[in-house]
């Protein structure tokens, strides 16, 4: 086993290169090579054991390894594996289509139209472009070049939804390559900095306090220009660090966005397909977006697939003759991928057949009960919950709310340690991300969160050991 493991690591080091990843730490690390997986626990190649925390990134809904998906894609697989969607249709596309359209009946206005494609990046691309082609084909509006975001939003890595995010650390180095876009606070409760009041915790007295400052200075932002659109990830920012958005936020802006004839795009890239509770979370606020973006868990975490679903109003601005060039003019070789469609089809099954709203509604009570005695770590300043995610903010000052160096990579240590003890998942920056796929037992969720009070206490009293000593050098 060890001898497989020294084999596959040196390939790996020697012949790869890995996302967000500084290379020259990685080749000097003991990664972990993993060979399989089942329920929530994946495998490694040295025989070891972790459990899922982090859904393989977010995208696994139901376990690793579902019978009903495995099975879907099998029998896929014997039936036709890829075709072209462009210039042919597929039995599974068909269907899913019809499926993702009839999921969005439930909101207030209904969707119609999917568009596929391969990732969460390419979704928001898709959306992106529909959005600006929208404004060009009408009649009597100039071209609308800009496109509104929230702070600490993130969309993805290719060009177009790079341009979309506000993630300082991402794409600082990529601003000379990308399309117009502004950004407005975003409604971060712990940092809000016109109510220095409350961790989530004091939720309900904040709310009572709250005057939606964001929500009038998104007003304003929309108001001083024509937008192409208002791009927002509804209910949880995932990359800014899991920040879970106050209830009425959603509702109040997509108000906005359509008094100011805004075109809103929600990414729910992470927050849909049970993610936050319900499959979709823009219909906790009963909002139905122009565009939604959907991909990760679509199929349940095993395919690469996106869809980007539209109003009927926005389809209708593409339809005239071939000449008038209202075609829109966008697709990938992978586009509508048989396979994909047909493990998204088993996944959406699932929920349905496996009562599994009701499942995450109690698993939201057990991870919210067990997050509870993190509260008492001293270098804990905020945990988020929302359905089945959370967020553990470690902070240097729980009074100030001082964050740590970032040098110091403080979630990167904490996730080490729990990694050690068989606990998988990964922070950003200083907040400790928790999601596991809809199969975790109360028990699992407990054993994880046993593990994340270990690691941070752990973690941040040596750090503090450290800083002291660093403070007493200074003084000799
Ligand atoms: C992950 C993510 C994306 C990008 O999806 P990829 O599949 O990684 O391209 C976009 N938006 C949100 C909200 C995400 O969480």
């Amino acid at each position: 086993m060890n001898q497989k493991y020294r084999q596959l690591a040196k390939l790996d080091k020697k012949y790869t290169w890995h996302p967000f990843t500084q290379m020259s730490e990685w080749i000097k690390s003991d990664p972990i090579i993993l060979t399989r997986a089942k329920g929530p626990h994946v495998f490694d190649v040295r025989g070891r054991r972790y459990l899922d925390a982090n859904s393989s990134i977010w995208t696994n809904t139901h376990g690793h390894g579902h019978p009903r998906i495995r099975r879907a894609i099998e029998k896929q697989l014997r039936k036709l594996s890829h075709s072209s969607y462009l210039g042919q249709g597929n039995e599974p596309a068909s269907l899913l289509a019809e499926k993702l359209v009839r999921l969005t009946r439930k909101l207030p206005r209904p969707l119609n139209r999917v568009f596929y494609s391969d990732d969460g990046s390419t979704a928001l691309e898709v959306a992106l472009k529909m959005s600006f082609q929208y404004w060009l084909q009408q009649k009597k509006e100039k071209p609308r070049r800009r496109f509104l975001a929230l702070e600490g939003s993130y969309h993805g890595d290719t060009l177009g939804a790079v341009s979309l995010s506000h993630v300082p650390l991402f794409d600082g180095k990529f601003k000379p390559l990308l399309v117009k876009s502004d950004q407005v606070m975003a409604p971060s409760c712990y940092r809000c900095p016109f109510n220095r009041a409350k961790p989530a915790r004091e939720n309900a007295m904040l709310a009572r306090r709250c005057n939606w400052e964001c929500v009038a200075l998104a007003e304003k932002k929309l108001k001083s220009r024509k937008y192409a659109a208002f791009v927002v990830e509804p209910a949880v920012q995932g990359v800014a660090g899991m920040v879970v958005h106050p209830p009425g936020y959603l509702a109040r802006i997509a108000r906005t966005a359509r008094r100011t004839n805004t075109l809103l795009i929600l990414d729910e890239v992470m927050t849909a397909f049970g993610r936050t509770g319900t499959m979709f979370a823009c219909a906790q606020e009963r909002v139905t977006p122009d565009l939604l973006c959907l991909a990760k868990g679509l199929t349940g975490g095993t395919m690469p697939l996106a869809a980007t679903l539209t109003t009927e109003r926005v389809f209708q601005a593409f339809l005239g003759e071939f000449h008038e060039l209202k075609t829109f003019f966008h697709g990938h070789s992978y586009t509508g991928n048989p396979l994909g469609c047909a493990a998204a089809l088993a996944n959406l099954e699932i929920f349905e057949r496996e009562g599994t709203f009701d499942r995450i509604r109690r698993l939201e009570r057990v991870l919210a009960r067990c997050l509870e005695p993190l509260w008492n770590l001293p270098h804990v300043g905020d945990i988020r919950q929302k359905g089945l995610v959370a967020g553990i903010e470690l902070v240097k000052n729980w009074k100030t709310r001082g964050p740590y160096p970032w040098q110091e990579r403080m979630g990167a240590k904490v996730c080490h340690l729990a990694k050690k003890k068989g606990v998988l998942t990964r922070p950003i920056g200083d907040v400790i991300v928790l999601m596991p796929p809809y199969c975790v037992t109360p028990r699992q969720i407990e054993r994880i969160c046993r593990v994340i009070y270990d690691a941070i206490s752990l973690s941040t009293s040596a750090l503090e050991r450290k800083l002291a000593r660093a403070n007493e050098n200074d003084r000799r």
